[in-house]
């Protein structure tokens, strides 16, 4: 049973980090398709994530709290409020969504400079 626990917790730690990557590099001003894009990644992800009781309880997390694609800030906002609420129900601390962008620098600052220019 720890070795479950272990490989959930792991599992956890991976994607959140991936996932909140994914919002921090998304960008500042979306267009429709690319809002849509990450709606439907978000409603997929939700949908195949692996450990399937946490899939369970995303869906229903997403169901109260649909996805905000409207732009960067939105987006890592969102991911940021519902990472909280998965840390609320497993009875974790709270997260300070402040500052997310500088914590989950993918390391890819030239493709941003690119965007930008
Ligand atoms: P994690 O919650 O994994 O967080 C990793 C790091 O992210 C933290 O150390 C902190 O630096 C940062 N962080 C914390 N909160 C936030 C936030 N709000 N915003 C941004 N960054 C933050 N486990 C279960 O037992 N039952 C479940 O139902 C379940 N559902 C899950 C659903 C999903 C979609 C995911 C991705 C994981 C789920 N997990 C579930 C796993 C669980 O959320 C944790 O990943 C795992 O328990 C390890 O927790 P941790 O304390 O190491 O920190």
């Amino acid at each position: 049973k720890l070795g479950n626990a272990t490989a959930k917790a792991e599992l956890g730690r991976a994607t959140w980090k991936y996932f909140h990557t994914v919002m921090a590099r998304f960008p500042e001003k979306p267009t429709e398709d690319q809002q849509e894009a990450l709606r439907s990644y978000i409603f997929l992800f939700a949908r195949l994530y692996p450990c399937g009781e946490c899939a369970e309880h995303f869906q229903q997390h997403l169901n109260k709290y649909p996805p905000q694609v409207s732009s960067r800030k939105a987006a890592a906002g969102w991911a940021c409020f519902i990472h909280n609420e998965v840390n609320a129900m497993l009875e974790k601390p709270e997260f300070d969504c402040t500052d997310l962008g500088a914590f989950y620098d993918c390391g890819c600052a030239e493709d941003e400079s690119e965007e930008k220019e």
